[in-house]
């Protein structure tokens, strides 16, 4: 930083805060105020992250620092590679203050109670004021989703979205009403794919000197990151993440509500918006998006179920998840309802499994550090919850192996979406399938060395012998639900010996992947 007037107000920006509009929310001015930005190599090893992702994090948080400076902002950086990064956050806040002197600490609020508790236990230490300021990104305020949550029995998605698009006034006509007559046009976004009309290509976004200099400071301070780096092609700065919103309206939009439950052999992206990093880092705000979707619809040129479908992941899934994070408080993390005590596959970390669909989802991440919803919930989520998977593993996978890993969004997703180990709190059933339905929604099952029609046996489809066994050791707990019942109920069907059947091929199964033990 160059030698200048005391520091007033002192801003700590962190990896996600990437948005010019949080230094006119916490009322800094050039003059008198600094921004500091630090990455520690803790961040990225506290849950084991892609290679992808931290590169991500920190090339955009370097092109962010450098248009502050451009904009003549007083900026105080510590890069991985300084020689005296201690790489733990809470030691880093402590050091630049003692070297800066401010006047005051501002926060703009974290995404995760561990980065909160972080911040208010190292202003605490240093002894100098502070003050943790709400975000204004999102499109609904942490008070009103407590309040709203407050008043309700039972936390379900589509009431909170119904209640924010006519709040929001989007897609709504002038009497309150939905356009279109319908709020959730869910029904008519389940088309398979079927290899045509083949997904558009992505729109490149070619590393320049700022991410190649992260990509081998990375590699040097942290070899021991998995996946691979050589598929990068993340937007690192808010001119990139909007050529990319502009690519998806034009190129996508237009069929993501069609395919937006299919999966394909080497589709990773299909019409998905590939949207969500550059959301969560704060390149992007919600509004435009959505904006920029229903302006496609307004001058005609995208249907309602498309622009419908997408409103509703981003004014709904995406604000909903965050509020259910933060209402639940720290102990959503240790909730396990289902009593998983599995360790994850270790080919969750290598891909190599005969399993076609497991293989596929699991390329995807570890080459690109992505994987669309279905894949995620129904392929890799279904799987670990059939298999009984101890929730905190997945949910640590999770977070450091995608791109757009942060806990506000994995955690819900990963436990009450994908395990059922918030125990309905978000979902009203557990998303269990069998290879029946991957095999309806996608053409996996076509190319794999296991019989998909088969329970158990030599080549059974071990989607199957999980389904069976996960519904055999919760069918008492399942029979409780309205929803699960009736699947509950066919596990009466199976005769004794076929149940024994069952579970031996699936304790075998998971104990050829490690899971027990
Ligand atoms: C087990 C599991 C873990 C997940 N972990 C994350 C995560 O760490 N971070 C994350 O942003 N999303 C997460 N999701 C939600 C969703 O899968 C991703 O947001 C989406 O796949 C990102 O790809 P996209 O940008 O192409 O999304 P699209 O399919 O194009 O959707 C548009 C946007 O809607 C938002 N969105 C859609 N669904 C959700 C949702 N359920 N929760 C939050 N936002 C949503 C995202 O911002 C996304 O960019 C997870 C889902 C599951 C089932
Ligand atoms: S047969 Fe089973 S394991 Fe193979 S792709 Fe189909 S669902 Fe997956």
């Amino acid at each position: 930083m160059e030698s200048s007037p005391p520091v007033r107000q002192l801003l700590f920006l962190f990896g996600d805060q990437l948005d010019e509009h949080y230094l006119s929310h916490t009322g800094l001015n050039r003059e008198q105020d600094a921004i500091a930005l630090l990455e520690v190599a803790g961040e990225s090893t506290h849950v084991l992250s892609h290679v992808q992702r931290t590169v991500l994090f920190l090339s955009a948080m370097r092109h962010f620092a450098s248009s502050l400076v451009k904009a003549h902002w007083r900026v105080h950086y510590v890069r991985l590679d300084d020689p005296g990064n201690s790489q733990s956050l809470v030691t880093e806040i402590g050091r630049v203050v003692r070297e800066i002197q401010p006047s005051q600490l501002v926060f703009v609020h974290p995404g995760e109670w561990r980065i909160l508790d972080t911040v208010i236990g190292a202003s605490e230490h240093t002894g100098i004021p502070y003050r943790v300021e709400t975000d204004p990104h999102f499109l609904t305020s942490l008070r009103w989703f407590d309040d709203w949550a407050s008043t309700r029995r039972q936390l379900r998605m589509e009431h909170f979205y119904r209640e924010r698009r006519r709040g929001l006034g989007l897609l709504v006509n002038t009497d309150g009403t939905p356009v279109g007559g319908k709020w959730n046009l869910d029904s008519e976004n389940r088309r398979s794919f079927d290899s045509e009309p083949a997904a558009p290509a992505l729109p490149r976004f070619a590393p320049d000197g700022i991410t190649r200099a992260v990509m081998d400071a990375a590699r040097t301070t942290l070899p021991q990151l998995p996946g691979e780096l050589d598929g990068f092609n993340w937007p690192t700065t808010r001119g990139e993440a909007l050529l990319a919103l502009k690519d998806f309206v034009a190129y996508r939009l237009v069929q993501f509500g069609d395919y937006q439950d299919a999966m394909w052999t080497g589709e990773d992206t299909l019409y998905h918006s590939i949207l969500s990093s550059s959301l969560n880092l704060k390149l992007l705000r919600p509004s435009e998006v959505v904006d920029a979707a229903i302006r496609l619809f307004e001058a005609g040129s995208a249907p309602l179920n498309a622009v419908e479908g997408f409103v509703r992941q981003i004014v709904g899934w995406r604000e909903y998840v965050r509020g259910i994070y933060w209402n639940s408080g720290r102990s959503y993390s240790s909730y396990n309802t289902l009593e998983a005590d599995g360790r994850l596959p270790w080919f969750y970390w290598t891909g190599e499994t005969d399993m076609a669909c497991m293989r596929d989802a699991l390329r995807s991440v570890l080459t690109r550090s992505y994987g669309h919803h279905i894949a995620r919930l129904m392929i890799t989520g279904n799987f670990a919850l059939i298999a009984g998977v101890r929730p905190s593993e997945v949910a640590a996978w999770y977070l450091g192996m995608y791109v757009d890993g942060v806990e506000w969004a994995t955690l819900p997703n990963v436990l009450g979406m994908a395990l059922y180990a918030d125990g309905g709190h978000m979902a009203s059933k557990p998303y269990a399938a069998s290879g029946n339905y991957i095999n309806r929604m996608s053409n996996y099952c076509n190319g794999c060395l296991f019989e998909v029609k088969k329970r158990t046996g030599e080549g059974a489809c071990p989607f199957n012998t999980l389904y069976w066994d996960f519904m055999i050791r919760h069918q008492r707990r399942f029979l409780r639900n309205p929803r699960m019942a009736l699947a509950a109920r066919v596990v009466d069907r199976l005769s004794k010996s076929e149940r024994e059947d069952v579970s031996r091929h699936a304790r075998w199964l998971k104990e050829s992947w490690g899971v027990f033990g």
